[in-house]
């Protein structure tokens, strides 16, 4: 056998990635490579109809199609074999995709809030969170017996080093549920619920701070329509206790996703030439994670290397549906903050929320991470990142996709790779690594367009737009320091008529600052200084808004400003739950021990695009929340520390 290493000694491992231009970076003056488009097959949202009836928890259809294809930890090989023993010591798991662990049962919980929408997904019927069973299973204290729990075993890339094996060291995942009316399987998993074989060095729990944080958050990506895992409650656990900076509450987030498989799964089984792992994985997520070889398309008109082989398929797969989310990601302005392979999806979701961040006022090379002190997770870096993550997964699943046709040949079976199979399988790799960069980017490219055209007000795009509108906004953005959401919101909230003349548009553009403008352009002298640098900065987007203001006139039908403005309010949300939103509501619940204000939270969250979510006595508060962040808040970071 010829260890699958070797085959990538003759390629240099990152050449795709040099090969990106530079500009890949700043998402920004892609026109010239606008060429590609792809059929743009949006995650299907999983929901059905919100407030539809949905079954009860007893009644939705459960499984575990994971834990029968996959094989288990050797050292557990069956339920009952784990049962029977002590909870296992943290060590290697070899051979294997799962450790069979139960959760810690901890009697004493709370629970705090649940998702409205993420039951509308699962096919949950509203209410069910009242039952004691609901709160059995998302504390910890109950599986079902036909369906054991069990923990991922995966590796990973941590901030570019090989990191070994990794795993699920706090999460444990129950079963999974068909929504019985879209036909969605999803896998439920508790995170914080002890310590599995993958904890490694660390506690197996979540204290409530980060629990809060990937709770709210995985509910507002989704509202905003940006592919991403889920999360269904979250639970306090009182008594449980955390050493983090201070001992802090632990709580369990119990998550939701079509599949928790990550790029980490892979990396694993490669780095330790476990060739039948790696197969059988890549087998598993064509056929249960994307329900079969005719869902993975090939957008290519010609092959160059003849047909593609469905590992081939799978890899472009992975790679488009990365480069959408990323796109989304940046179109947005969302940093996940720690992007290593085992935090990158396989469906293309975002995932493992630390600390992320919306931005704040625009600032390309703004990292959420205060432990990144190379900027590598920097909000410029992501499509890099995550293309370098793909570049991974390639070598993971090269000899498959590289093989061609010869994977399923009999002699390959039986006998396996073959020295002179070695050259062309490597070249034919390396090609379909290259060719799929350029998916990516092509990918990345269309969506990203898209996204900021429907951000702009743009009804049919034009290639110039990337230069002309976006990257000047940009420009002015991080030149002026403006907040990069309210930025596009504001602009949904501008009537056309409000800029009609010079002067109007100068008056206009006062909107655009934060009310105080000390947070504003930074660098700017005091005084007399101040004032006159913005009125120039005044006038140059006043500037841009009347190019603005005529490429919309352009538009086939011509404008239609109600309309324009009613288009914009539904892909520009009002309300995101930036670090220092989160910051308070989590000082609110932890130490005033606040409840209401996570529901309103989520509510926002879960509803982005609204003007005002509650009655109108509250319509202060919430315009508070939406609005400009506190000065000693603007580009607040977060440790790993979780
Ligand atoms: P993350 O930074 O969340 O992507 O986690 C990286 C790795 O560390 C994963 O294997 C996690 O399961 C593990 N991990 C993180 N925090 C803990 C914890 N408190 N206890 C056990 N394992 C953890
Ligand atoms: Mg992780």
């Amino acid at each position: 056998m010829f260890p699958p290493q070797q085959i990538f000694q003759q390629v240099q491992r990152d050449t795709v990635l040099r090969a990106l231009p530079r500009l890949l970076l700043l998402s920004r003056n892609f026109s010239s490579l606008m060429s590609t488009s792809y059929r743009h097959t949006m995650d299907d949202n999983g929901s059905t109809r919100p407030g539809s009836a949905g079954v009860t928890l007893a009644e939705l259809p459960k499984s575990h199609v994971f834990t029968e294809k996959l094989p288990p930890d050797p050292n557990t090989p069956t339920p009952q074999s784990a049962d029977s023993k002590p909870r296992p010591k943290p060590g290697l798991v070899k051979n294997a995709a799962f450790t069979w662990i139960k959760p810690e049962e901890t009697p004493d919980y709370e629970l705090l809030a649940v998702s409205p929408a993420a039951f509308d997904s699962i096919g949950l019927k509203r209410g069910q969170e009242k039952e004691e069973e609901f709160g059995k299973l998302v504390s910890g204290n109950k599986i079902y017996e036909e369906h054991y729990s069990w923990a991922q075993c995966y590796g990973g890339y941590q901030f570019g080093h090989w990191a070994g094996q990794l795993g699920d060291g706090r999460a444990i995942s129950l079963f999974e549920s068909t929504n019985p009316s879209t036909g969605v399987r999803y896998e439920w998993q508790l995170k914080g619920a002890g310590t599995t074989p993958y904890s490694r060095f660390a506690d197996g729990k979540a204290v409530l701070r980060s629990s809060i944080r990937e709770f709210i958050v995985s509910e507002a990506l989704h509202a905003l329509n940006i592919p991403t895992t889920r999360a269904l409650s979250l639970t306090l656990l009182p008594r449980k206790k955390a050493q983090r900076e201070t001992i802090e509450s632990c709580a369990i987030v119990t998550r939701f996703a079509q599949s928790w498989l990550r790029v980490g799964t892979f990396d694993l089984p490669y780095s330790r030439n476990d060739r039948v792992l790696t197969r059988k994985l890549a087998d598993y997520t064509i056929e249960e994670v994307y329900g079969g070889v005719e869902n993975l398309v090939a957008p290519r008109e010609e092959e160059p290397d003849g047909e593609p082989n469905r590992y081939e398929l799978l890899y472009r797969e992975v790679v488009r549906r990365n480069a959408r989310t990323v796109a989304y990601w940046q179109a947005y302005g969302f940093m996940n903050g720690v992007l290593n392979t085992d935090n990158t999806s396989i469906l293309g979701l975002s995932l493992d929320f630390g600390p992320f961040s919306f931005m704040d006022n625009f600032d390309p090379s703004f990292t959420p991470n205060h432990d990144d002190e190379s900027l590598r997770y920097s909000y410029r870096n992501q499509p890099t990142i995550i293309w370098w993550n793909m570049v991974r997964l390639g070598e993971s699943l090269a000899e498959l996709f590289g093989l061609g046709t010869a994977v399923d040949s009999p002699e390959y079976l039986t006998s396996g790779l073959q020295p002179s199979q070695v050259t062309p399988l490597t070249k034919r790799a390396e090609a379909i690594i290259d060719r799929a960069g350029l998916e990516y980017k092509s990918t990345f490219i269309t969506t990203y367009q898209t996204l900021m055209s429907r951000r702009l007000g743009f009804q049919s795009p034009l290639e110039s737009d990337m230069e002309n509108f976006f990257t000047t906004a940009l420009d002015l953005m991080e030149k002026l320091g403006l907040d990069f959401n309210h930025f596009f919101r504001r602009l949904a909230d501008l009537p056309i008529k409000d800029m009609e003349g010079e002067d109007a548009r100068v008056m206009a553009a006062e909107h655009f600052f934060n009310a105080n403008s000390a947070v504003n352009m930074p660098g700017l002298g005091t005084g007399r200084d101040r004032i006159e640098e913005k009125e120039k900065a005044k006038k140059e987007i006043a500037e841009w808004l009347g190019k603005w203001r005529e490429r919309l006139a352009d538009e086939d039908g011509g404008l239609d400003d109600e309309r324009r403005r009613r288009e914009m309010k539904k892909v520009n949300p009002k309300f995101l739950p930036k670090n220092w939103v989160l910051d308070e509501l989590i000082n609110r619940v932890q130490r005033n021990g606040e409840r209401d204000i996570l529901h309103k939270i989520l509510d926002m969250s879960l509803r982005p695009f609204e003007d005002h979510w509650g009655p109108e006595s509250e319509w202060n508060e919430e315009d508070r929340l939406c609005g400009d962040v506190p000065p000693q808040d603007v580009g607040m970071q977060c440790s790993c520390s979780s």
